[in-house]
């Protein structure tokens, strides 16, 4: 689904990414640990299109994404859980969800806030919804209430149901248990096998690496913008070296 060979970045003058290679199957969960800074957020954004490569070559589904906008990396069926939630704190947790249905609609009209209503009634968008609201019925509950009130899971759970309100195919999730107490992570890291079971492929990034591992198949380390180790999670679960690394 994901074909990554030899992609650089570089952001300000750091050189954030080097000669990254890497794949990810349709179905699999793959997860990208490392420390902080090593570059595992910029790999996603330039996934996405939100930033600019130096180099290499990113494919999705046969397709060359280099130079793509999100935009158009979102319409292909790519879905990003940003780092922070970056949810919309003002606005309801429907509006937040509708809007992130905007990739059939931005073409359209520029107001999608004005046209919101016109969103909630199209019906690939309420089953979309319906499904959200089966995976996080929280959601539900609290879909009048603003998004800057919910609890900081609950808004992880709101950045993840904006993120399929798009019907991603390839879902990036950027540090997922990160500001959440351990047990909550944990449930909502448990939750990615249910979304890969409805049809996702999913390339998580987190700094919890033994979390992150228990959840996927296969994983990949990055130190300082590069790839040092890959395998299977349990290969990577038992290596020595990682252990002392990363697991602790
Ligand atoms: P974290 O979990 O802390 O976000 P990360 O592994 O996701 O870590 P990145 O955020 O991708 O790391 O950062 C990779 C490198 O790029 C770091 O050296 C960082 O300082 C640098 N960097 C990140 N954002 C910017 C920016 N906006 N301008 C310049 N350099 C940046």
């Amino acid at each position: 689904m994901l074909t990554i060979e030899g992609l650089s970045v570089k952001r300000g003058g750091v050189q954030a990414l080097r000669e990254v290679t890497l794949h990810v199957d349709e179905g699999e969960i793959v997860s990208l640990v490392g420390a902080n800074g090593a570059g595992k957020s910029t790999l996603l954004y330039a996934i996405a299109g939100s930033l600019p490569i130096s180099s290499g070559r990113i494919e999705y589904q046969g397709q060359a994404l280099n130079g793509m906008s999100p935009e158009r990396t979102a319409r292909l069926g790519i879905g990003l859980t940003p780092e922070g939630r970056q949810i919309f704190g003002t606005l309801s947790v429907l509006d937040n969800l509708l809007l992130g249905a905007y990739v059939d609609y931005a073409g359209h009209w520029r107001d999608l806030l004005g046209n919101i209503k016109r969103i909630a009634n199209d019906d690939s968008v309420r089953e979309r919804l319906a499904t959200v609201y089966d995976l996080f019925p929280i959601l539900e509950e609290r879909q009048s209430q603003d998004g800057g009130n919910l609890s900081g899971g609950e808004q992880q759970m709101l950045a993840i149901g904006r993120a399929l309100m798009s019907s991603p195919r390839l879902l990036l999730v950027d540090e997922l248990s990160m500001g959440l107490a351990p047990n909550l992570a944990r449930q909502l890291l448990g939750l990615l096998g249910r979304m890969r079971d409805l049809g996702l492929t999913i390339l998580l990034v987190e700094q919890d690496a033994r979390a992150a591992l228990k959840v996927a198949e296969r994983g990949y380390v990055l130190e300082t913008g590069r790839i040092v180790a890959e395998g299977t999670a349990s290969e990577l679960l038992n290596s020595d070296r990682i252990q002392k690394a990363y697991l602790g």
